[in-house]
Protein backbone atom coordinates (compact mmCIF):
# COMPACT_ATOMS: atom_id res chain seq x y z
CA UNK A 1 0.00 0.00 0.00
CA UNK A 2 1.11 3.54 -1.00
CA UNK A 3 0.68 6.32 1.31
CA UNK A 4 1.81 9.92 0.05
CA UNK A 5 3.62 11.41 2.99
CA UNK A 6 4.16 14.92 3.16
CA UNK A 7 7.08 14.66 5.16
CA UNK A 8 9.24 13.61 2.35
CA UNK A 9 7.03 15.15 -0.81
CA UNK A 10 7.05 10.94 -1.70
CA UNK A 11 4.69 7.92 -2.19
CA UNK A 12 6.10 6.01 0.32
CA UNK A 13 5.02 1.76 0.94
CA UNK A 14 3.18 1.56 4.22
CA UNK A 15 4.76 -0.19 6.79
CA UNK A 16 3.28 -0.42 10.12
CA UNK A 17 4.75 0.43 13.53
CA UNK A 18 3.48 -2.48 14.82
CA UNK A 19 2.96 -5.64 12.68
CA UNK A 20 -1.66 -5.81 11.92
CA UNK A 21 -2.16 -2.30 13.39
CA UNK A 22 -2.45 1.23 12.26
CA UNK A 23 -2.47 4.28 15.11
CA UNK A 24 -4.19 7.04 13.23
CA UNK A 25 -4.77 10.68 14.90
CA UNK A 26 -6.87 12.67 12.75
CA UNK A 27 -7.04 16.38 13.80
CA UNK A 28 -10.75 17.13 14.57
CA UNK A 29 -13.23 20.51 13.90
CA UNK A 30 -13.09 23.70 16.59
CA UNK A 31 -16.67 23.45 18.01
CA UNK A 32 -18.25 26.78 17.82
CA UNK A 33 -20.60 26.22 14.65
CA UNK A 34 -22.37 23.77 12.62
CA UNK A 35 -19.33 21.91 10.74
CA UNK A 36 -19.65 23.13 6.80
CA UNK A 37 -18.57 20.69 4.16
CA UNK A 38 -15.41 21.91 4.09
CA UNK A 39 -14.90 20.36 7.40
CA UNK A 40 -16.71 17.15 6.23
CA UNK A 41 -14.05 16.30 3.93
CA UNK A 42 -10.97 15.48 5.96
CA UNK A 43 -14.16 13.56 8.22
CA UNK A 44 -15.00 11.41 4.50
CA UNK A 45 -11.37 10.98 3.90
CA UNK A 46 -10.13 9.81 6.19
CA UNK A 47 -12.90 7.48 7.87
CA UNK A 48 -12.53 6.12 4.20
CA UNK A 49 -8.77 5.39 4.95
CA UNK A 50 -9.67 3.52 8.29
CA UNK A 51 -12.08 1.60 6.37
CA UNK A 52 -9.72 0.20 3.52
CA UNK A 53 -7.30 -0.81 6.64
CA UNK A 54 -9.82 -2.64 8.28
CA UNK A 55 -10.62 -4.21 4.90
CA UNK A 56 -7.32 -5.12 4.82
CA UNK A 57 -7.58 -6.43 8.46
CA UNK A 58 -5.94 -4.15 10.18
CA UNK A 59 -6.81 -2.97 13.64
CA UNK A 60 -7.04 0.70 13.85
CA UNK A 61 -7.04 2.39 16.95
CA UNK A 62 -8.51 5.76 15.06
CA UNK A 63 -8.00 9.13 17.82
CA UNK A 64 -10.22 12.68 16.68
CA UNK A 65 -10.06 15.27 18.96
CA UNK A 66 -12.56 18.18 19.47
CA UNK A 67 -11.50 21.34 19.98
CA UNK A 68 -13.59 22.69 22.63
CA UNK A 69 -11.56 25.92 24.54
CA UNK A 70 -10.99 29.03 22.03
CA UNK A 71 -11.24 32.03 20.46
CA UNK A 72 -13.93 31.21 18.69
CA UNK A 73 -15.80 28.82 21.10
CA UNK A 74 -15.16 32.07 24.11
CA UNK A 75 -16.41 34.93 21.56
CA UNK A 76 -19.65 32.74 20.45
CA UNK A 77 -20.34 32.25 23.76
CA UNK A 78 -20.12 35.89 24.72
CA UNK A 79 -22.47 36.68 22.29
CA UNK A 80 -24.91 34.35 23.36
CA UNK A 81 -24.46 35.18 27.10
CA UNK A 82 -24.09 31.70 27.92
CA UNK A 83 -20.99 29.19 29.01
CA UNK A 84 -18.36 28.22 26.63
CA UNK A 85 -18.67 24.86 27.78
CA UNK A 86 -22.97 25.04 26.56
CA UNK A 87 -21.70 25.86 23.34
CA UNK A 88 -18.81 23.46 23.11
CA UNK A 89 -21.46 20.69 24.10
CA UNK A 90 -23.80 21.63 21.49
CA UNK A 91 -21.95 21.87 18.80
CA UNK A 92 -20.36 18.53 19.36
CA UNK A 93 -23.64 16.86 20.07
CA UNK A 94 -24.68 18.30 16.28
CA UNK A 95 -21.05 17.79 14.69
CA UNK A 96 -22.00 13.47 15.92
CA UNK A 97 -25.39 14.04 14.10
CA UNK A 98 -23.82 15.00 11.03
CA UNK A 99 -21.14 12.29 11.20
CA UNK A 100 -23.88 9.94 11.48
CA UNK A 101 -25.55 11.03 8.29
CA UNK A 102 -22.22 10.84 6.31
CA UNK A 103 -21.63 7.49 7.97
CA UNK A 104 -18.76 8.08 9.41
CA UNK A 105 -17.24 5.43 12.44
CA UNK A 106 -16.66 6.89 15.75
CA UNK A 107 -13.33 7.41 16.72
CA UNK A 108 -12.17 4.67 18.87
CA UNK A 109 -11.60 7.51 21.63
CA UNK A 110 -12.66 11.14 20.48
CA UNK A 111 -11.04 13.35 23.14
CA UNK A 112 -12.07 16.76 24.24
CA UNK A 113 -9.48 19.62 24.79
CA UNK A 114 -10.89 20.14 27.98
CA UNK A 115 -10.37 16.97 29.52
CA UNK A 116 -6.82 16.79 29.02
CA UNK A 117 -5.80 19.84 30.51
CA UNK A 118 -3.22 17.82 33.30
CA UNK A 119 -1.54 16.10 30.07
CA UNK A 120 -0.81 18.84 28.54
CA UNK A 121 0.42 20.75 32.08
CA UNK A 122 2.89 18.09 31.92
CA UNK A 123 4.12 18.05 28.84
CA UNK A 124 4.67 21.66 29.12
CA UNK A 125 6.37 20.83 32.32
CA UNK A 126 8.35 18.30 30.39
CA UNK A 127 9.35 21.28 27.56
CA UNK A 128 10.08 23.46 30.37
CA UNK A 129 12.46 21.05 32.36
CA UNK A 130 14.50 19.93 28.97
CA UNK A 131 15.40 23.80 27.81
CA UNK A 132 12.33 23.38 24.93
CA UNK A 133 10.66 25.78 26.61
CA UNK A 134 10.22 28.78 28.92
CA UNK A 135 7.63 31.03 30.86
CA UNK A 136 8.07 34.50 30.26
CA UNK A 137 7.23 37.26 33.35
CA UNK A 138 3.96 37.64 32.83
CA UNK A 139 2.94 33.44 32.92
CA UNK A 140 3.09 32.31 29.11
CA UNK A 141 4.40 29.82 28.29
CA UNK A 142 6.58 29.61 24.71
CA UNK A 143 8.24 27.04 22.62
CA UNK A 144 11.26 28.15 22.46
CA UNK A 145 11.46 27.16 18.35
CA UNK A 146 15.27 27.33 17.07
CA UNK A 147 16.26 24.63 19.82
CA UNK A 148 14.18 22.27 17.84
CA UNK A 149 16.65 21.34 14.82
CA UNK A 150 14.26 20.04 13.04
CA UNK A 151 11.78 22.87 12.83
CA UNK A 152 10.38 23.32 9.25
CA UNK A 153 10.74 19.50 8.15
CA UNK A 154 7.20 18.93 7.57
CA UNK A 155 6.29 22.55 5.74
CA UNK A 156 9.47 22.26 4.04
CA UNK A 157 9.87 25.97 5.58
CA UNK A 158 13.82 26.74 6.60
CA UNK A 159 14.23 28.70 10.35
CA UNK A 160 16.31 31.49 8.15
CA UNK A 161 12.83 32.40 5.72
CA UNK A 162 10.82 31.91 8.48
CA UNK A 163 12.75 34.18 10.65
CA UNK A 164 13.00 36.83 7.90
CA UNK A 165 9.35 36.71 7.39
CA UNK A 166 9.19 37.58 11.08
CA UNK A 167 10.86 40.51 10.62
CA UNK A 168 9.18 42.28 8.31
CA UNK A 169 5.80 42.21 10.81
CA UNK A 170 7.72 42.95 14.22
CA UNK A 171 5.27 42.34 16.71
CA UNK A 172 5.46 44.54 19.26
CA UNK A 173 4.51 44.56 22.90
CA UNK A 174 5.76 40.84 22.60
CA UNK A 175 7.83 39.28 25.63
CA UNK A 176 8.86 36.20 23.76
CA UNK A 177 12.41 35.57 23.13
CA UNK A 178 12.14 35.22 19.82
CA UNK A 179 9.31 36.29 16.98
CA UNK A 180 9.43 32.36 16.17
CA UNK A 181 8.78 30.69 19.65
CA UNK A 182 4.88 29.84 20.14
CA UNK A 183 2.57 29.45 22.79
CA UNK A 184 2.01 26.68 24.86
CA UNK A 185 -0.06 28.39 27.73
CA UNK A 186 -1.46 31.51 28.26
CA UNK A 187 -3.06 33.83 30.28
CA UNK A 188 -6.31 34.10 31.13
CA UNK A 189 -8.44 37.30 30.33
CA UNK A 190 -11.61 38.56 32.13
CA UNK A 191 -14.21 36.13 32.09
CA UNK A 192 -12.56 33.48 29.73
CA UNK A 193 -12.81 29.60 30.98
CA UNK A 194 -9.29 29.00 32.81
CA UNK A 195 -7.42 26.49 34.72
CA UNK A 196 -4.35 26.79 37.40
CA UNK A 197 -0.89 26.18 36.45
CA UNK A 198 2.37 26.50 37.96
CA UNK A 199 2.73 29.56 35.39
CA UNK A 200 -0.65 31.64 35.73
CA UNK A 201 -4.27 30.71 36.08
CA UNK A 202 -4.98 30.64 31.91
CA UNK A 203 -5.66 27.67 29.32
CA UNK A 204 -3.31 25.62 26.53
CA UNK A 205 -2.65 26.82 23.04
CA UNK A 206 -4.37 25.50 20.60
CA UNK A 207 -1.32 22.96 19.51
CA UNK A 208 -0.27 21.15 22.59
CA UNK A 209 -3.64 19.58 23.02
CA UNK A 210 -2.79 17.43 19.53
CA UNK A 211 0.50 16.41 20.33
CA UNK A 212 -1.06 14.99 24.32
CA UNK A 213 -3.97 13.25 23.27
CA UNK A 214 -2.10 11.38 20.75
CA UNK A 215 0.30 10.12 23.05
CA UNK A 216 -2.67 9.30 25.78
CA UNK A 217 -4.27 7.16 23.37
CA UNK A 218 -2.43 5.96 20.99
CA UNK A 219 1.50 6.30 21.75
CA UNK A 220 4.80 8.77 21.51
CA UNK A 221 5.38 7.49 18.18
CA UNK A 222 2.48 6.66 15.90
CA UNK A 223 1.45 5.57 12.34
CA UNK A 224 -0.81 7.87 10.17
CA UNK A 225 -1.57 11.97 11.60
CA UNK A 226 -3.57 13.35 9.19
CA UNK A 227 -5.68 16.78 8.50
CA UNK A 228 -6.44 19.65 5.75
CA UNK A 229 -3.22 21.42 4.38
CA UNK A 230 -3.67 24.44 6.19
CA UNK A 231 -3.07 22.31 9.12
CA UNK A 232 0.39 21.77 8.12
CA UNK A 233 1.88 25.18 9.35
CA UNK A 234 2.20 26.07 11.74
CA UNK A 235 -0.44 23.46 13.81
CA UNK A 236 1.52 20.37 12.75
CA UNK A 237 5.06 21.61 12.44
CA UNK A 238 4.53 22.22 16.00
CA UNK A 239 2.95 19.41 16.90
CA UNK A 240 6.21 17.92 16.02
CA UNK A 241 8.19 20.17 17.74
CA UNK A 242 6.63 19.64 20.90
CA UNK A 243 6.33 15.97 20.83
CA UNK A 244 9.71 14.89 19.58
CA UNK A 245 11.35 17.49 22.21
CA UNK A 246 9.43 15.89 24.76
CA UNK A 247 9.65 12.28 24.01
CA UNK A 248 13.00 11.85 21.88
CA UNK A 249 10.99 10.00 19.25
CA UNK A 250 10.37 10.60 16.04
CA UNK A 251 6.28 11.63 16.15
CA UNK A 252 4.27 10.33 13.40
CA UNK A 253 5.92 8.24 10.17
CA UNK A 254 3.21 9.11 7.48
CA UNK A 255 1.28 12.63 7.53
CA UNK A 256 -1.48 12.82 5.16
CA UNK A 257 -3.09 15.95 4.12
CA UNK A 258 -6.65 16.68 2.04
CA UNK A 259 -6.71 19.53 -0.59
CA UNK A 260 -9.16 21.86 -0.12
CA UNK A 261 -13.06 21.79 -0.99
CA UNK A 262 -13.72 25.49 -2.98
CA UNK A 263 -17.32 26.64 -4.04
CA UNK A 264 -16.81 28.64 -7.29
CA UNK A 265 -13.17 28.23 -7.48
CA UNK A 266 -12.50 29.58 -4.11
CA UNK A 267 -11.25 28.36 -0.50
CA UNK A 268 -14.52 27.59 1.06
CA UNK A 269 -14.21 28.61 5.10
CA UNK A 270 -15.91 30.48 7.62
CA UNK A 271 -13.92 33.91 7.84
CA UNK A 272 -14.42 34.26 4.06
CA UNK A 273 -18.58 33.54 4.62
CA UNK A 274 -18.77 31.00 1.63
CA UNK A 275 -19.86 27.99 2.81
CA UNK A 276 -22.69 25.53 3.81
CA UNK A 277 -23.00 23.58 6.36
CA UNK A 278 -23.44 19.85 6.40
CA UNK A 279 -26.65 20.29 7.64
CA UNK A 280 -27.76 22.59 5.13
CA UNK A 281 -26.79 20.25 2.63
CA UNK A 282 -28.85 16.98 4.28
CA UNK A 283 -32.39 19.49 3.67
CA UNK A 284 -31.64 18.65 0.22
CA UNK A 285 -29.84 15.45 -0.09
CA UNK A 286 -29.26 12.34 1.73
CA UNK A 287 -25.59 12.57 2.98
CA UNK A 288 -24.64 9.67 1.51
CA UNK A 289 -24.92 11.33 -1.87
CA UNK A 290 -22.35 14.11 0.02
CA UNK A 291 -19.83 11.72 0.96
CA UNK A 292 -20.18 9.98 -2.62
CA UNK A 293 -19.24 13.76 -4.05
CA UNK A 294 -16.58 14.20 -2.09
CA UNK A 295 -14.86 10.79 -2.80
CA UNK A 296 -15.33 11.28 -6.57
CA UNK A 297 -11.47 13.04 -6.41
CA UNK A 298 -8.42 12.16 -5.04
CA UNK A 299 -8.29 13.66 -1.80
CA UNK A 300 -5.02 15.46 -2.69
CA UNK A 301 -6.81 17.40 -5.69
CA UNK A 302 -9.08 20.50 -4.93
CA UNK A 303 -12.24 19.53 -5.33
CA UNK A 304 -14.68 22.51 -6.31
CA UNK A 305 -18.28 22.15 -5.09
CA UNK A 306 -21.58 22.41 -7.43
CA UNK A 307 -24.72 22.13 -8.17
CA UNK A 308 -23.88 20.24 -10.76
CA UNK A 309 -21.56 18.04 -9.45
CA UNK A 310 -23.81 17.33 -6.34
CA UNK A 311 -26.62 15.78 -8.99
CA UNK A 312 -24.39 14.32 -10.89
CA UNK A 313 -22.74 12.43 -7.87
CA UNK A 314 -26.69 11.40 -6.63
CA UNK A 315 -27.46 9.82 -10.19
CA UNK A 316 -24.61 7.92 -10.11
CA UNK A 317 -25.21 6.53 -6.41
CA UNK A 318 -28.67 5.84 -7.77
CA UNK A 319 -27.32 3.34 -10.54
CA UNK A 320 -24.73 1.39 -7.52
CA UNK A 321 -28.26 1.72 -5.32
CA UNK A 322 -30.50 0.04 -8.27
CA UNK A 323 -27.87 -2.69 -9.34
CA UNK A 324 -28.37 -3.65 -6.26
CA UNK A 325 -31.77 -3.49 -5.65
CA UNK A 326 -32.89 -5.44 -8.68
CA UNK A 327 -29.69 -8.19 -7.85
CA UNK A 328 -32.36 -8.53 -5.10
CA UNK A 329 -35.49 -8.43 -6.39
CA UNK A 330 -33.82 -11.59 -8.78
CA UNK A 331 -32.65 -13.40 -5.59
CA UNK A 332 -36.12 -13.61 -4.85
CA UNK A 333 -37.47 -15.37 -7.74
CA UNK A 334 -34.18 -17.46 -8.28
CA UNK A 335 -34.06 -21.27 -7.38
CA UNK A 336 -32.75 -21.47 -3.83
CA UNK A 337 -30.05 -24.05 -4.31
CA UNK A 338 -28.60 -24.74 -7.68
CA UNK A 339 -25.17 -24.18 -7.35
CA UNK A 340 -23.37 -21.47 -9.63
CA UNK A 341 -22.84 -22.73 -13.84
CA UNK A 342 -19.89 -22.71 -15.54
CA UNK A 343 -20.53 -19.88 -17.35
CA UNK A 344 -21.50 -17.86 -14.23
CA UNK A 345 -18.60 -19.02 -11.86
CA UNK A 346 -16.18 -17.46 -15.31
CA UNK A 347 -17.80 -14.17 -14.89
CA UNK A 348 -16.89 -14.08 -11.07
CA UNK A 349 -13.66 -15.59 -11.43
CA UNK A 350 -12.56 -13.24 -14.50
CA UNK A 351 -14.41 -9.75 -15.02
CA UNK A 352 -16.09 -9.54 -11.31
CA UNK A 353 -12.55 -10.43 -9.68
CA UNK A 354 -10.46 -8.05 -11.96
CA UNK A 355 -12.47 -5.26 -10.79
CA UNK A 356 -12.31 -6.13 -7.46
CA UNK A 357 -8.71 -6.34 -7.92
CA UNK A 358 -9.03 -3.07 -10.20
CA UNK A 359 -10.96 -1.18 -6.88
CA UNK A 360 -7.92 -2.54 -4.72
CA UNK A 361 -4.83 -1.08 -6.68
CA UNK A 362 -6.19 2.26 -7.26
CA UNK A 363 -7.25 2.17 -2.98
CA UNK A 364 -3.72 1.03 -2.52
CA UNK A 365 -2.35 3.37 -5.08
CA UNK A 366 -2.43 6.42 -2.38
CA UNK A 367 -6.56 5.84 -1.95
CA UNK A 368 -7.72 6.72 -4.95
CA UNK A 369 -11.26 6.93 -4.53
CA UNK A 370 -11.52 8.27 -7.79
CA UNK A 371 -10.65 5.21 -10.06
CA UNK A 372 -11.95 2.97 -7.23
CA UNK A 373 -15.00 4.71 -7.86
CA UNK A 374 -14.67 3.85 -11.77
CA UNK A 375 -13.98 0.24 -10.84
CA UNK A 376 -17.07 -0.23 -8.87
CA UNK A 377 -19.14 1.34 -11.71
CA UNK A 378 -17.91 -1.01 -14.25
CA UNK A 379 -18.84 -3.52 -11.86
CA UNK A 380 -22.52 -2.32 -11.46
CA UNK A 381 -22.21 -2.69 -15.32
CA UNK A 382 -20.81 -6.45 -15.26
CA UNK A 383 -23.84 -7.17 -12.61
CA UNK A 384 -26.73 -5.39 -14.78
CA UNK A 385 -25.37 -7.00 -18.07
CA UNK A 386 -24.81 -10.46 -16.23
CA UNK A 387 -27.80 -10.96 -14.42
CA UNK A 388 -31.17 -11.58 -15.42
CA UNK A 389 -34.58 -14.13 -14.45
CA UNK A 390 -32.17 -16.94 -15.58
CA UNK A 391 -29.66 -16.14 -13.17
CA UNK A 392 -29.00 -18.91 -9.96
CA UNK A 393 -29.37 -17.54 -6.16
CA UNK A 394 -25.17 -18.29 -5.90
CA UNK A 395 -24.09 -16.11 -8.72
CA UNK A 396 -26.68 -13.29 -7.56
CA UNK A 397 -25.70 -13.15 -4.41
CA UNK A 398 -22.20 -13.50 -5.06
CA UNK A 399 -22.34 -10.21 -7.45
CA UNK A 400 -24.37 -8.51 -4.42
CA UNK A 401 -21.73 -9.12 -1.58
CA UNK A 402 -19.00 -7.92 -3.76
CA UNK A 403 -20.74 -4.46 -4.75
CA UNK A 404 -21.91 -4.18 -0.80
CA UNK A 405 -18.31 -4.91 0.28
CA UNK A 406 -16.74 -2.70 -2.29
CA UNK A 407 -19.57 0.07 -0.98
CA UNK A 408 -18.95 -0.49 2.68
CA UNK A 409 -14.89 0.36 2.27
CA UNK A 410 -16.47 4.00 0.88
CA UNK A 411 -18.80 4.05 3.60
CA UNK A 412 -21.70 3.76 1.07
CA UNK A 413 -25.24 1.87 2.40
CA UNK A 414 -26.39 -0.14 -0.01
CA UNK A 415 -29.59 -0.55 2.20
CA UNK A 416 -31.82 1.71 0.87
CA UNK A 417 -34.15 4.07 3.80
CA UNK A 418 -37.30 5.90 2.92
CA UNK A 419 -35.71 9.22 1.75
CA UNK A 420 -37.09 11.42 4.56
CA UNK A 421 -35.29 15.13 4.17
CA UNK A 422 -34.90 17.33 7.24
CA UNK A 423 -37.12 19.78 5.59
CA UNK A 424 -40.00 17.27 5.36
CA UNK A 425 -39.64 16.70 9.61
CA UNK A 426 -39.54 20.43 10.74
CA UNK A 427 -42.69 21.07 8.07
CA UNK A 428 -44.49 17.95 9.68
CA UNK A 429 -43.62 19.40 13.24
CA UNK A 430 -44.74 23.45 11.76
CA UNK A 431 -48.10 21.62 10.84
CA UNK A 432 -48.29 19.83 14.06
CA UNK A 433 -47.72 23.25 16.10
CA UNK A 434 -50.59 24.66 13.90
CA UNK A 435 -52.61 22.55 15.11
CA UNK A 436 -51.93 22.91 18.62
CA UNK A 437 -52.87 26.58 18.21
CA UNK A 438 -56.01 25.96 16.69
CA UNK A 439 -56.43 23.44 19.10
CA UNK A 440 -56.76 20.90 17.35
CA UNK A 441 -55.32 17.99 19.63
CA UNK A 442 -56.26 14.89 17.03
CA UNK A 443 -54.57 16.20 14.18
CA UNK A 444 -50.98 17.08 16.74
CA UNK A 445 -51.32 13.58 17.88
CA UNK A 446 -51.78 11.97 14.48
CA UNK A 447 -48.81 14.06 13.14
CA UNK A 448 -46.91 13.13 16.09
CA UNK A 449 -47.63 9.38 15.51
CA UNK A 450 -46.70 9.74 12.19
CA UNK A 451 -43.22 10.98 12.84
CA UNK A 452 -43.06 7.95 15.54
CA UNK A 453 -43.35 5.68 12.68
CA UNK A 454 -40.88 7.78 10.58
CA UNK A 455 -38.40 7.00 13.52
CA UNK A 456 -38.87 10.83 14.33
CA UNK A 457 -38.62 11.48 17.97
CA UNK A 458 -40.13 14.87 19.67
CA UNK A 459 -39.62 16.90 22.64
CA UNK A 460 -41.48 19.78 23.82
CA UNK A 461 -38.49 21.88 25.33
CA UNK A 462 -38.74 25.63 26.39
CA UNK A 463 -36.93 26.58 23.73
CA UNK A 464 -39.39 25.19 21.08
CA UNK A 465 -39.64 21.48 19.68
CA UNK A 466 -36.40 19.58 19.26
CA UNK A 467 -36.43 16.36 17.57
CA UNK A 468 -34.29 13.45 16.38
CA UNK A 469 -33.82 10.84 14.81
CA UNK A 470 -34.04 7.09 16.43
P1 LIG B 1 -11.12 23.68 11.84
O1 LIG B 1 -12.41 23.51 12.59
O2 LIG B 1 -11.04 24.97 11.07
O3 LIG B 1 -9.91 23.46 12.73
O4 LIG B 1 -11.07 22.55 10.73
C1 LIG B 1 -11.25 21.17 10.96
C2 LIG B 1 -10.67 20.38 9.80
O5 LIG B 1 -11.32 20.76 8.56
C3 LIG B 1 -9.18 20.62 9.55
O6 LIG B 1 -8.58 19.38 9.21
C4 LIG B 1 -9.16 21.57 8.38
O7 LIG B 1 -7.97 21.45 7.64
C5 LIG B 1 -10.34 21.06 7.56
N1 LIG B 1 -10.90 22.05 6.63
C6 LIG B 1 -11.39 23.27 6.92
N2 LIG B 1 -11.86 23.89 5.82
C7 LIG B 1 -11.69 23.01 4.78
C8 LIG B 1 -11.99 23.05 3.38
N3 LIG B 1 -12.59 24.09 2.79
N4 LIG B 1 -11.66 21.97 2.62
C9 LIG B 1 -11.08 20.89 3.20
N5 LIG B 1 -10.77 20.79 4.50
C10 LIG B 1 -11.06 21.84 5.30
ZN1 LIG C 1 -4.09 18.82 15.70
Amino acid sequence: MKIYNTLTRKKEDFVPLEPGKVKMYVCGPTVYNYIHIGNARPMIVFDTVRRYFEYKGYDVNFVSNFTDVDDKIIQKAIEEGVDASEISTRYIAECKKDMEGMNIEPATTHPLATEEIDGMLEMIQTLIDKGYAYAAEDGTVYFRTKKFKDYGKLSHKNLDDLQAGHREIKVTGSNKEDELDFVLWKPKKEGEPYWESPWCQGRPGWHIECSVMSKKYLDEQIDIHAGGEDLIFPHHENEIAQSEAANGKEFSKYWMHNAFLNINNKKMSKSEGNFFTVREISEKYDLQVLRFFMLSAHYRSPLNFSADLMEASKNGLERILTAVDRLKELMEKALPSDDMTEEEAAVITGRVQELVKKFEDAMEDDFNTADAISALFELVKVCNTEADERSTRSFLMQLKITVENLCQILGIKTERKAEILDSEIEEMIARRQQARKEKNFALADQIRDQLTQMGIQLEDTREGVKWKKI
